[in-house]
């Protein structure tokens, strides 16, 4: 069968259903496949440039933002893990992995060989697409932002559980593809994040994944994956006339998908500043309603 007529769910395996833009949509489980899929070299060059510059990726303090938020997460990982090294699956620039180091917690990265990493981080470079070469016993496994980037997302979460040492931590956060967010703002949602993310799950879909794998979930949020508020804001801001990118915006310049002039940018930041207001009621909503823009799923080997 040509794989280009007839499109397979990213997450199960079913067969999906072209839906616009480039998505295949799986009737099973629900899962959203980007179709087609990048070839390697489209890949490649998503990932280079301005996706991640060794500089930084937001300007104003935002990058210290994200520190402080991995630093949070780094205190719950060591607070609620047993003892023993964290894997952390796709770490980025290693804020994590930096802020459990301090914490004393010995933590290893896996990310593709051309992302910048602090050099006193533990980074083996690897294909992260081909997460199944990993071998150890970790007290966690962390696909922080991740498991929408693998090829092989469902054989990758199998593969984390096997990994893990008893009682264990697995903890994946990703985009809530049923999010009222995802919903309403459909391609404008900035998580779908073409051609970088290969699956775009409904929380439904991966808290019923984790389960079958046999670990016990002990925590759902739909706020705690972050990108929440901001998901709304940047749709939102999307919407004026002229499309202004609110990611960009806050982004350095380096780091930006399409160059903005400085009065561009104000303007951007102050229509968003506009709309924080009505992008924190509908956030809040879909929080309270269990729907938020990304879901954290944290769950433990019995
Ligand atoms: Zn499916």
């Amino acid at each position: 069968m040509n794989p280009e007529l007839n499109p397979r769910c990213g997450w199960c395996g079913s067969s999906a259903r072209p839906s616009g833009g480039r998505l295949a949509v799986c009737g099973l489980c629900g899962a959203a496949t980007t179709h087609p899929p990048p070839d390697e070299a489209e890949l490649r060059t998503a990932y280079v440039g301005s996706y991640r510059p060794p500089s930084g990726r937001f300007s104003g303090g935002g990058d210290r933002v994200l520190r402080y938020t991995r630093a949070l997460l780094a205190g719950r990982l060591d607070r609620l893990a047993p003892p023993g090294p964290i894997l952390d699956v796709g770490c980025g620039e290693g804020a994590l992995l930096g802020a459990l180091i301090s914490r004393g917690r010995d933590a290893v990265g896996l990310e593709q060989g051309d992302q910048p990493a602090q050099s006193r981080l533990d980074v083996r470079e690897v294909d992260i697409l081909d997460f199944d070469e990993q071998r150890g016993e970790w007290a966690a496994v962390v696909f922080w932002h991740s498991l929408e980037h693998l090829r092989e997302p469902r054989a990758a979460l199998r593969r984390a559980c096997s990994l893990l040492a008893p009682s264990g931590l697995l903890v994946i956060a990703i985009p809530n593809r049923s999010s009222w967010q995802a919903r309403w703002l459909g391609d404008r949602w900035f998580a779908l994040d073409l051609p970088r993310h290969l699956v775009h799950l409904p929380a439904e879909a991966l808290v019923e994944a984790v389960r079958e794998s046999g670990l016990e979930i002990e925590r759902v949020s739909y706020w705690r994956a972050g990108q929440v508020l901001f998901g709304w804001l940047d749709g939102l801001v999307s919407m004026l006339p002229s499309h202004p990118s609110l990611y960009d915006a806050i982004r350095r310049p380096e780091a930006r998908a399409t160059a903005m002039s400085p009065s561009r940018r104000v303007t951007t930041l102050a229509a968003g500043a506009a709309l924080a207001t009505v992008a924190t009621v509908l956030a809040a909503s879909e929080v309270a309603a269990r729907a938020g823009g990304s879901v954290y799923v944290e769950a433990r080997r019995p």
